[in-house]
């Protein structure tokens, strides 16, 4: 991290700015509104910022800078378009151990502006650390349009409410509470403008939550969010996830969870590893023990898995247990690995000419009895292979003596959506050999089936010639 964020109380401490142009203008403004005192050293003066000095909003000094007029400022802003004097500013304000910005010159900075968003008193900074202002600003704009226009005046709502809060409530109870607020009819009333409204809605969930807490003595029994985190890339999150996410206590994640989608959750969320090592048969009683021991102690637990936690994720067996033990679950789906790595390696899972259906299927299993291998071997099928890596050479004998012939289209996906992601393409032929000569190792899936060999380029000579195509994937 190059800069550390800080929000800086500038009420009625002095702040110079050199240069009098428009960008010292627009710093001039923002300054303003902390209630800085500013003085504005430059020869000459915009006719706006003339105007505030004549207004007695800041001093003005008609000069050049002079490194004595750093003596009492706090913070220090060179705003001119000489270089040279840029540079006397920076100089002697490190000197003098102000902090100092030199406006479009990171270098010459000690501090940068961030791209603000202001819902005051929310504030939303943005910085790309001076390497790409185009972009914090892009953000800037995204994060403007998602935050609604009034939850400054629900901070200042919550804000004015947080002495009653924390008399009424205990300490453990509070933040709940707050969270209900945001999420019920308070929130939803101050952000229609409607405080009244809300103070009415505010009174109830007080009263209820007073009655309740009572009730339950320790705080009552907390929730289980069952949660797909989806391949691992962490725009691949669902909003409900990351709202979760944002909400749990603790998280208990799997070996196939991201680090970059973890980064997502509550900072102070605790974090519990859980990811299982091959042939620890016990390790699933012990993450089941651990939800129903945690949820029991009033904590909203985030179970977070990879991909969907009903595909291969033994989302139903903890499910079970929950209800066995009364306590209350969601289940939030996430994009299971075939779909991200389908998406990643522009491989359609089914296609109008190439495949009518398709079958995940878990590459382990032991009981290939159970399985009719035949309808597998059909080109038209797509199969995906899970956790298949160990037993490729395996799924593709018996693929083959289920008929498959050996060109029969198969691909490979490694850490789809995940940094150093692979995708190796081939048939039944070669794909084992590719796999071991290329180390493909987990989480990787294996996809065979006409789709497996579909290029869209491919699709568009086959859409003029179409029995030509299909006698190719035959
Ligand atoms: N619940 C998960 C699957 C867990 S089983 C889901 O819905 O995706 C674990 C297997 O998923 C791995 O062995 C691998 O085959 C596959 N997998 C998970 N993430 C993957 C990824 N990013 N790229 C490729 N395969 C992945």
């Amino acid at each position: 991290m190059e800069y550390l964020p800080l929000f800086l109380r500038l009420r009625s401490r002095p702040v110079l700015v050199v240069g009098g142009g428009v960008v010292a203008l627009r710093k001039v403004a923002w300054l303003l509104r902390t209630g800085a005192r500013i003085t504005v050293v430059a020869p000459v003066l915009h006719p706006e910022l003339a105007a505030r000095a004549a207004r007695g909003e800041l001093r003005h000094i008609a000069a050049g800078f002079d490194p004595a007029l750093l003596a009492d400022a706090v913070l220090v802003v060179s705003a001119t378009d000489a270089a040279d004097t840029n540079r006397a500013v920076s100089q002697a304000a490190r000197a003098r151990g102000v902090p100092v910005n030199v406006v479009d010159d990171a270098s010459l900075s000690s501090f940068i502006f961030p791209a603000i968003v202001e819902r005051a008193p929310l504030l939303v900074a943005v910085s790309t650390a001076g390497e790409a202002p185009v972009l914090a600003r892009r953000v800037r704009e995204q994060i403007e349009a998602l935050l609604p226009a009034r939850l400054g005046s629900l901070a200042r709502f919550m804000g004015a409410r947080r002495a009653t809060v924390q008399r009424a409530l205990r300490r453990g109870a509070r933040r709940a509470f707050w969270e209900r607020l945001l999420a019920g009819p308070v929130g939803e009333r101050v952000l229609a403008g409607d405080e009244r409204g809300a103070e009415h809605a505010l009174a109830r969930e007080l009263l209820t939550s007073r009655l309740t807490s009572s009730a339950a003595g320790s705080g009552g029994i907390g929730e289980v969010y069952l949660i797909g985190a989806g391949p691992g890339d962490p725009d691949l999150l669902t909003l409900r996830a990351l709202q979760l996410l944002q909400q749990a206590d603790v998280i208990l994640y799997d070996r196939l969870v991201s680090p970059q989608v973890l980064e997502r959750a509550r900072r102070d969320a605790e974090r519990i590893f859980v990811g299982k090592e091959l042939g620890d048969h016990d390790q699933q009683q012990r993450i089941n023990d651990l939800l129903v021991r945690l949820a029991r102690e009033g904590k909203r637990v985030a179970r977070l898995k990879g991909g969907d936690p009903f595909v291969f994720g033994r989302g139903g067996e903890e499910i079970e247990v929950l209800a066995a033990h009364d306590i209350p679950y969601r289940v939030v789906p996430g994009i299971t690995a075939a779909l991200g790595a389908a998406a990643s390696a522009a491989i359609p899972l089914t296609h109008r000419r190439l495949a009518d259906s398709v079958t995940f299927v878990n590459g382990h299993q032991g009981d290939a009895a159970s399985v009719d291998w035949r309808f597998y071997a059909d080109p038209r099928h797509t199969v995906v292979f899970y956790m298949a890596v160990a037993q490729l050479p395996d799924v593709v004998a018996r693929l083959r003596a289920a008929g498959a012939a050996p060109r029969h289209p198969a691909a490979l996906i490694e850490r789809a959506t995940l940094p150093g992601e692979r995708t190796l393409r081939g048939s039944l032929a070669d794909i084992a050999t590719l796999a071991r000569e290329q180390r493909v190792a987990a989480p990787a899936l294996l996809i065979v089936g006409n789709v497996a060999g579909h290029a869209p380029a491919e699709v568009l000579a086959s859409l003029a010639a179409p029995a030509a195509a299909a006698g190719a994937f035959a």
